[in-house]
């Protein structure tokens, strides 16, 4: 007999040119609770969609490496296999049937039949016994500690409950041997997620072994027997009790390899540029409430968090692209966030992570998109003594455009070529040429090097500390890649779940960051 319940060789997995899984091996002790952490996109969720046979894998052209159960070659091809095996699934979104009753779904395909019908119709022509599925989802669920009407339509449950019922239902299967959750204590409220995690362990001792992805470290850290850290797709590391603290795996999380120049830029704060005061922005699955926090003069400040948790929503908030309450002062005087014209008058502006869908003229010229907010909103390059009759002085205009070209080496055919095409990285150097065009005292960056390569990317990081350093423009960046944020910025203000949770020096140790990224606080 094997001592592992799962035993996962070699597995690889790429969704088109991205490889989303890279070589992962892990093995799965019997009953043990098993950790799955890692940053974002770094391969969690894919992992298990492998294992539980989700059909996005067989969509996406499945995937390569060998699956062991009980120390038997496997394939798991879809659900129904991984079910077989004894495999059961918690998802990071539901799964429940909102019409019907918290029964109904627990004993999904798998309903009580009376033994008399059976006999005679056989098994798929037999009655449901609604007493029967009634009272083993009642006792699923009373196993989990949780009393509620069995017979409540799902979809008007709370998400809580919701968790809790699909729980159930794994529970209620017998030969359970390994269960999946992805996250699971994301979406409880603070007094449900120990209840969760104390079912979890009494599951593991009656002999059920659980995966569990969290990127709670603490709470990881409290439950699991063993820890497997995710980097990019591939293992980082792997260890059990003894050897792991939040620590250690949040080190590993972002990589020894982070290349860390420590920062010269000193943060030294002098004049408040801008103040938020319990500043909130409805941004669609980014919202940030009751942020309070200053920007001083010419510095670089970072803004980071993982997806969804807020570290885009400042610079939109602030150019009214999304509701907003609360107050922003700028240079001491109330900003208008609505009045977008006047906000860029003011001296801000903003460069969005959308270069495509909001940030550029597309059809339109590199010389176009250059000089186009400057002509249209600041009247500049306008000819002659009357400015405001706006004829675009082309010779003033033109010099202005070269000159940019040739000082961030943007690639392009001539100043007439179209945007559209340009590489990704030069589509960048345009837009920021554009927003340098408007001399702002104050520029909001989004992801400035999303999707461009390497070198582009050195060469933006350039551009923005010039801009910084030469006209003293104040620069505040949004961006996941922190590694690059540590590298130009003097703050780096960190959000989680929407709300501000730390500001750190950028000369911290990464596991600081790595903390704070995580919603963890590191006490020494
Ligand atoms: P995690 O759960 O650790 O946050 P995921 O497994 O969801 O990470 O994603 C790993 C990588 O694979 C990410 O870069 C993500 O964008 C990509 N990815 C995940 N699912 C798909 C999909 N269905 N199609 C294309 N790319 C995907
Ligand atoms: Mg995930």
């Amino acid at each position: 007999m094997s001592e592992f319940v799962m035993q996962i060789e070699e597995l690889n997995k790429c969704f088109g040119a991205l490889k989303a899984l890279d070589n992962v091996s892990i093995s799965i002790k019997k009953g043990e609770i098993h950790g799955l952490i890692g940053a974002n996109g770094s391969g969690k969720s894919t992992l298990m969609n492998v294992l539980f046979g989700n059909s996005v894998i067989r969509e996406s052209g499945g995937y390569s490496g060998e699956i062991m159960i009980d120390g038997q070659k496997v394939e798991i091809k879809t659900t129904k296999d991984a079910v077989k095996y004894g495999i059961g699934m918690i998802h990071q979104e539901f799964a429940l049937i909102p019409d019907m009753t918290i029964t109904e779904n627990i004993k999904l395909s798998r309903e009580n039949t009376k033994p008399m019908h059976k006999k005679f119709f056989g098994e798929n022509l037999s009655c449901i016994d609604k007493e029967k599925d009634r009272s083993d989802a009642v006792r699923a669920l009373k196993r989990l500690g949780f009393t509620v009407d069995t017979e409540l339509r799902a979809g008007i449950l709370s998400t809580n409950t919701k968790q809790f019922v699909e729980i159930a239902r794994e529970v209620d299967k017998k030969g359970l041997k390994l269960l999946f959750l992805d996250e699971p204590t994301a979406v409880l409220n603070k007094s449900d997620s120990p209840k969760l995690l104390e079912i979890l362990k009494e599951l593991s001792s009656e002999g059920t072994a659980i995966l569990f992805v969290s990127h709670r470290l603490d709470e990881v850290c409290a439950l699991c027997d063993r820890i497997t850290v995710l980097r990019d797709g591939a293992v980082a590391s792997c260890y059990s009790r003894e050897e792991f603290s939040v620590k250690t795996l949040a080190r590993d999380m972002v990589g020894y390899d982070v290349q860390k120049t420590v920062s010269e830029r000193k943060f030294i704060p002098n004049d408040i540029l801008m103040s938020f005061k319990d500043f909130c922005v409805d941004m669609p699955g980014e919202e940030i409430r009751g942020v309070n926090f200053d920007i001083y003069k010419g510095e670089i400040v970072g803004v980071t968090s993982l997806s969804g948790h807020g570290k885009l929503a400042l610079g939109y908030g602030v150019m009214g692209f999304y509701k907003t309450s609360g107050e922003v002062f700028y240079k001491n005087k109330p900003l208008v966030v609505e009045d977008i014209r006047g906000t860029i008058n003011r001296g801000i502006y903003y460069l969005p992570d959308d270069r495509r869908g909001s940030g550029l003229l597309l059809e339109h010229t590199v010389a176009e998109n250059i000089v186009f907010s400057g002509f249209h909103i600041k009247n500049m390059f306008s000819k002659g003594l009357t400015k405001t009759l706006g004829f675009f002085d082309k010779r003033k205009g033109l010099s202005h455009i070269e000159s940019f070209i040739k000082r961030f080496e943007i690639k392009c055919s001539s100043p007439s070529q179209k945007v559209i095409e340009l590489s990704g990285g030069n589509q960048q150097k345009v837009c920021i040429s554009r927003a340098l065009t408007m001399k702002p005292d104050i520029l909001f960056v989004s992801e400035p090097t999303r999707g461009v390569d390497i070198g582009a990317k050195e060469k933006i990081l350039d551009m923005l500390v010039e801009i910084n350093r030469k006209y003293g423009t104040t620069l505040v960046i949004a961006s996941s890649e922190l590694d690059e944020l540590m590298r130009i910025c003097g703050r780096i203000v960190v959000f989680f779940e929407g709300k501000l949770f730390r500001i750190l020096r950028s000369d911290e140790d990464e596991i600081e960051f790595a903390l704070a990224i995580s919603g963890e606080k590191y006490e020494n």
